[in-house]
Formats: structure tokens, C-alpha cells, sequence
């Protein structure tokens, strides 16, 4: 039987979604509040694991173009500690193809290819319980219904209202994003410091991390703890010796600002930092551990809109693998879709809970007042 499905919100989880219902055949219109796909950058580099997001992109039939077009060099760490010094430094194997990572933007395109998704769709309010099925308000006041609307709309999902009063709260940590171009002409004692893959660096209630994207670009993410307008009074919050408040769209205020936030580290750490061209704020949030909701038939959520957790290398992945998974029970359900629906919602609270608890937790070592907690944590992750 052929339901109408909308999906809400073309990220890693809508589009992988759309993707294994096309593979089945099934139709399903895809909603996406952005005008085009590259209307905003598309984000930095996703390492998908073999066993969450891998699997994913296996049931969309897609694993061997991302086996293509992925960067298994990627994988490589290197930790230092804030004077610079090499404290861990790991190579992937050869042929090592549990983590490989690929750029976001090369992902959307895999996964987008033959999706005929409808773009500057932004929906407002979704309203199940009407008598032609679940009604969807758009942004430019036209509505439509279907039999099953998923929410996929991210962080601050708009179809979450419609089963869940949940939103997310502050983790007490704050991310700062920067990047760096044609790293390896313009910058190559930083490329050299960064590797193929990835450079960690711990100290007390700070880190810096510089990844590697394809193309010599490199993503760098400060992250520290500070309260959420720690901007507004940077001298009382951080003792940052700034009069006046900070404006985040200023990069010559924010490069300062940050430079004297690591201040002490070595040179080679905060040109990560100099060199960087804009800096975009990412306060991170979360949805509570183990986030759950009385089923609504007709309404599901997916991704980071379902368990919003700490930026740790999972929310893609988990994202893809419940799109996959959701949109597979769909396509072969036989019985009741309600019910294939609210089965799925079961298997994927009992997992992201499992997640969302490690990532906490690990959030809260990695910006530790205490750096060796990093450390360790880097030691239990990453076979030897
Ligand atoms: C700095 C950083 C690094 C990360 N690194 C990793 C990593 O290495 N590995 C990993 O697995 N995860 C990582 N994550 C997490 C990952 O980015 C998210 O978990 C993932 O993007 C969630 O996918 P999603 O499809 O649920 O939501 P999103 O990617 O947020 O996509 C939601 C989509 O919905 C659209 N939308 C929003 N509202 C509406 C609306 N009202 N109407 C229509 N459309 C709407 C948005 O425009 C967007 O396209 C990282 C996150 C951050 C912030």
C-alpha cells in the first residue's frame, strides 16, 4: 500500500530517509526549509562508522560511491598537549575502513542525487488528528496533509511540538568554529600539524580540534566552558580583560578574544586560530538523555530532532541508520503503518538513549577541568 509521506528537513537523516523509500520505490515528498542546497555552507567533515551511518548508506544501495569518495586517511590523530608536544599520534591501518570520513556537502550530493526534494518549504506547525490525516502549515501559509509526516528538521525541530514538549538546554559548553583554506600552500607548517586527519588539543576547560576536509580545508572547533552570553561581559566570564561585550559577527574581535582564551598554548596551536577567516558561535545544546514521547499516530521524529546530543561523531551517523531504518519498515510493512512506526520508535529511543548518555558524558571529559581526562578518554576509543 502507498502512503503519503512527507519528510521534514533535508539533512543526513530526511535525505537518507527519502533515498531507501526511493530505492523501494515508494514515493515521499521531502520538505526543506532552505532555498537551495547550497544556500548555507554545508558544514564540516562526517566520519561514518561501519556499523551505524555505513550501514545507512548500504540499505540506500550507496556504499560503494561512498566507499569512493571517502578519506579513510582521515582517521589519523594526533593529540598535543597545550606546549605542543606529541602525546598521541594514530594512523589508521591500511584498508582501515571503520571511520573514513567525507565532506558533508559530498554526502548531501550522494544522498540527494534522484530525491526530488522541494526546496524553501519551511513548515511551521504540523497538527495530527485531522480528518484527511496529519496537516502541515508552511512558513508561506499554504497546508497539506499526509498519512505520516517525519520530522527530520534538526536541533530546533518544529515537528517535535506536535509530540513532545521537550527542547534543548544549554550543556554549560560553547563551540567556536573557524576554517582554514588551500592549507597545504598557504599554511603548510598547519597542514603538516594537522595531518591527514585530525589534531586534539587539551588543556583545562578548553580544546582545540582541527580536522581535515577534502580540498585542504580544515575545519577548526574551539571549545570551552562558559556560560551562554558569556559574550555579553567576556572580562567577568572568562577573565578575558575586555571592557565591553564581544560582537559575535566581529572576526577581528572574536580572533582576540579567542587568542587570549588560549592564551599560554603554543604558537603553532593558536595560528590554528590566526590564520582563520570567519568564526561562527555554536553554543552547544542537547535534548534530555533518553528522550521519549507518548506516540502520536501519524507523527515521528528522526536524528537531532529525536535526541539532539553533544557533537561526538555519532548524531549523523545515528541520524542516517534510523532514516534507513524507518524508511525500510515503511516501504515492506504488510500490517498497520502506525504500528511498524511505533515499533521503529522503540528500537531507536533504546539505542540514542545508549548514545546520548555516552556522548554526555564524554562532553564532559573532553572539556574537563582536568586534561588528562581527555586523554583518557581518547585511549578507551581508539584501538591501539
Ligand atoms: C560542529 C559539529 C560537528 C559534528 N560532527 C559530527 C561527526 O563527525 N559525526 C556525526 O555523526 N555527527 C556530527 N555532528 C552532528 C550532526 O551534524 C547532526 O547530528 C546531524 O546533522 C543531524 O542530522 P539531522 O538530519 O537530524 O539534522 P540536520 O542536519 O540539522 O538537518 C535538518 C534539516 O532540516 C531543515 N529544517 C529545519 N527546520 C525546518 C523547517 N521548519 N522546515 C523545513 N526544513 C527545516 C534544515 O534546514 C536542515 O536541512 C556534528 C555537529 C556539529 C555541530
Amino acid at each position: 500500500m502507498r502512503h503519503r509521506i512527507a519528510v521534514i528537513g533535508g539533512g543526513p537523516a530526511g535525505l537518507t530517509f527519502a533515498r531507501v523509500l526511493h530505492r523501494h520505490d515508494h514515493p515521499v515528498t521531502v520538505l526543506e526549509r532552505d532555498p537551495a542546497p547550497d544556500a548555507r555552507p554545508p558544514g564540516g567533515t562526517l566520519d561514518l562508522h561501519e556499523n551505524l551511518g555505513q550501514v545507512a548508506l548500504d540499505k540506500a544501495g550507496l556504499l560503494a560511491e561512498f566507499q569512493a569518495l571517502s578519506r579513510p586517511e582521515g582517521q589519523a590523530m594526533r593529540i598535543l598537549d597545550t606546549d605542543g608536544t606529541v602525546l598521541r599520534d594514530w594512523q589508521p591501518r591500511p584498508n582501515d575502513l571503520a571511520n573514513p570520513e567525507i565532506d558533508r556537502g559530498q554526502l548531501r550530493d550522494l544522498l540527494l542525487a534522484p530525491l526530488d526534494v522541494q526546496w524553501g518549504r519551511g513548515v511551521t506547525e504540523v497538527q495530527p488528528g485531522t480528518r484527511n490525516g496529519v496537516l502541515v502549515r508552511f512558513a508561506d501559509g499554504r497546508q497539506e496533509t499526509y498519512d505520516l509526516v517525519v520530522g527530520a528538521d534538526g536541533a530546533w525541530s518544529r515537528v517535535r511540538r506536535a509530540v513532545s514538549s521537550a527542547t534543548p538546554h544549554y550543556t554549560g559548553i560553547t563551540l567556536v568554529e573557524t576554517s582554514l583554506d588551500d592549507v597545504d600552500t598557504r599554511h603548510p607548517d598547519l597542514a603538516r600539524l594537522i595531518g591527514d586527519g585530525s589534531v586534539a588539543v587539551y588543556g583545562a576547560n578548553r580544546a582545540l580540534v582541527a580536522q581535515r576536509n577534502s580540498g585542504g580545508h580544515v575545519k577548526v572547533y574551539a571549545r570551552f566552558r562558559a556560560p551562554l552570553d558569556w559574550h555579553t561581559d567576556p572580562d567577568r566570564h572568562l577573565g578575558l580583560n575586555r571592557r565591553a561585550g564581544l560582537d559575535l559577527a566581529d572576526v577581528e574581535a572574536m580572533r582576540s578574544s579567542l587568542l587570549a582564551l588560549y592564551d599560554g598554548w603554543a604558537a603553532p596551536v593558536l595560528d590554528l586560530l590566526r590564520h582563520g577567516t570567519a568564526f561562527v558561535h555554536r553554543p552547544l545544546h542537547v535534548l534530555p538523555v533518553s528522550h521519549t514521547w507518548a506516540h502520536v499516530p501519524g507523527v515521528t521524529l528522526l536524528g537531532d530532532a529525536a535526541h539532539l546530543m553533544p557533537p561526538l561523531g555519532v548524531g549523523a551517523n545515528l541520524a542516517m541508520l534510523e532514516g534507513a531504518e524507518l524508511a525500510e519498515a515503511v516501504a515492506t510493512a504488510t500490517g498497520d503503518l502506525d504500528e511498524t512506526v511505533r515499533a521503529f520508535e522503540e528500537q531507536m529511543w533504546a539505542r540514542a538513549g545508549r548514545w546520548a548518555e555516552i556522548t554526555a558524558a564524554g562532553l564532559e571529559r573532553l572539556v574537563s577541568p582536568d586534561p588528562t581526562e581527555a586523554l583518557a578518554v581518547f585511549d578507551e576509543v581508539q584501538p591501539s
